[in-house]
């Protein structure tokens, strides 16, 4: 069973909503697999989810679905 680097706790493999970064634009990947801890939530990355959500980020475009967003700065 894997633990945490951080707290030890347990990680539990499922799936992640990753927010990237790309220039001034971001893009929400769903489903991203990763594992999770389930003490504090950090998040680990599976070994393939980097291709993944680049290859989600080339197809940012033409994705079925896009969100608005709210921006606000901290005052
Ligand atoms: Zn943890």
């Amino acid at each position: 069973m894997k633990t945490c680097y951080f707290c030890r706790g347990a990680v539990s493999p499922g799936h992640i909503d990753h927010m990237a970064q790309v220039g001034t634009q971001y893009v929400l990947v769903r489903h991203v697999p990763a594992e999770v801890c389930v003490q504090c939530g950090e998040v680990y990355l599976a070994a393939d989810a980097s291709r993944q959500i680049d290859e989600a980020i080339a197809n940012a475009t033409n994705a079925p679905e896009h969100l608005t967003v709210p921006v606000v700065t901290c005052p």
